[in-house]
């Protein structure tokens, strides 16, 4: 049987995953291409921990993935995704190790977009000259060295600019999120109090949570929600809701869209999650540019097209663990498809499970659908969370994405059941 050519755009987690348990289940029967602009993979979620902790992430959070790849057969391209023409089957792309490169194509049988998003940061004024953030090691680490040489104890705003979900009529039926990934502020605040406390420079009252829904975390359901505000306000924290989004940073703080203002010293933002501009138009996008899929994450009209992670129109909060359960499942339709299987394979069940940290070796835990209609609705806090969240960390980076498929069933059951 002649092989099928797979070719995955990204391999940052959903990518790397992907194409790993693509191998696993059907590697002899493809032939698996992966590109990416960077060789190696940026662990985010932890770059507040090594923050905190004093060190630049970009010492301990980036690993490298090509020996897997190598090891599954798979072919790897440093290059920079240009263009995709999903009628002619072909993706235009610049190798980018030394500029100059000319722009080449390469032909597929199979499209995975696992591209992500552009954090649009570059759409708020004032964020590069007055804005902080953690979402890649660059600004963690500009965040590191103003806590540790230039912070002078005053107030620290912490919250998201207004998210742009994309709509079409093709995609599933499913809720509207007004920020695109509130897990990250509320895990901050925490986080960010245990440093103050612990260098003596503060504590939750310096802290304002700000969003421009009506709630925040409002994915995290309304079971969690009322759990936790009241306790974070009785903690202290300043709270602040339905600022529609942010109108411009200032030296000394936040003018937002809906006339109100906040003062602070620090100004933690993380914006809107955008898709890619070469993906607006496309005609597997909706209508921001985000890839449209079922919940089998595969589009309608080109069936050989699938995506998983932060590039899907699903994938709401974007969320790693989100991502995933996709790849897992995405990974099965396409070998089930090439071996001929007639496996039955679940569709997604959008869901929020989610490792928090909060400072001091201690993290909570989210396990909810009730945002999809769901009825579980898990929050949990103590040591347990905490050390999933760096044990995953660790499978990860060891066995390179691939995680094993009880990994996460039982990060769920651990987490679930957990009582410290
Ligand atoms: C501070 C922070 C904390 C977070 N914490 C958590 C958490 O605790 N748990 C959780 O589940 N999620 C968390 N998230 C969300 C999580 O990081 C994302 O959902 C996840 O990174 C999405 O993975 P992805 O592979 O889809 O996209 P990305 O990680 O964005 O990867 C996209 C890849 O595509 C490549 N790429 C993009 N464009 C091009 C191009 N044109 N050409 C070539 N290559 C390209 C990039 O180089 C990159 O490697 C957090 C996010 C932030 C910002």
């Amino acid at each position: 049987m002649k092989q099928k050519k797979v070719l995955v755009l990204g391999c940052n987690f959903a990518g790397l995953t992907f194409s790993r348990y693509l191998h696993k289940e059907a590697g002899d029967h493809l032939e698996i291409t992966v590109i990416d602009r960077k060789n190696y993979i940026n662990f985010i979620p932890n770059i507040p921990i090594e923050v905190f902790n004093n060190h630049n992430p970009a010492d301990t959070l980036e690993f490298e993935f090509q020996k897997f790849l190598k090891s599954d057969g798979s072919e790897f391209i440093q290059g920079e995704v240009e263009n995709i023409d999903a009628d002619n089957k072909k993706v235009y792309f610049t190798p980018n190790e030394r500029v100059g490169s000319g722009q080449e194509s390469i032909e597929y049988d199979y499209l995975v977009v696992a591209l992500g998003c552009k954090l649009a940061y570059d759409k708020i004024e004032g964020f590069a000259e007055f804005g902080h953030t953690f979402s890649d090691t660059f600004y963690g680490n500009e965040v590191r060295k103003y806590l540790y040489n230039d912070y002078k104890g005053g107030h620290i705003a912490i919250g998201s600019d207004r998210f742009i979900q994309g709509q079409s009529p093709k995609l599933p039926k499913m809720p509207t999120a007004l920020a695109a990934c509130e897990g990250p502020p509320v895990e901050l605040a925490f986080s960010m109090a245990d440093w103050l406390k612990h260098h003596k420079k503060g504590s939750e009252k310096n802290i304002t949570l700000f969003t421009p829904a009506e709630v925040i975390a409002e994915d995290a359901g309304e079971t969690i929600l009322k759990q936790l505000l009241p306790m974070m306000s009785g903690m202290g924290y300043g709270y602040k809701k339905g600022t529609i989004g942010i109108k411009r940073i200032y030296k000394d703080g936040i003018e937002f869209k809906d006339g109100t203002s906040l003062e602070a010293e620090m100004k933690i933002i993380f914006p809107n999650w955008e898709p890619h501009s070469f993906m607006k138009n496309l005609p597997f996008t909706d209508d921001q540019g985000f890839v449209i899929t079922d919940y089998y994450m595969r589009n309608p009209d080109y069936p050989e097209i699938f995506a998983v992670g932060d590039a899907a129109a699903v994938t709401v909060p974007k969320l790693g663990s989100l991502g995933h359960m996709e790849c897992e499942i995405a990974s099965k339709v396409l070998a089930n498809e090439v071996l001929e299987n007639g496996e039955k394979i679940d569709p997604l069940h959008p869901m929020v499970v989610c490792f928090g940290d909060m400072g001091n070796h201690k993290g909570f835990y989210m396990h909810t659908d009730e945002w999809w209609g769901g009825n579980t609705s898990i929050l949990k806090m103590g040591y347990t969370p905490y050390i999933l969240k760096m044990g995953f960390k660790t499978m990860y980076k060891t066995l390179g994405g691939k995680v094993p498929s009880w990994g996460m069933p039982l990060s769920e059951i651990l987490g679930d059941h957990t009582i410290i």
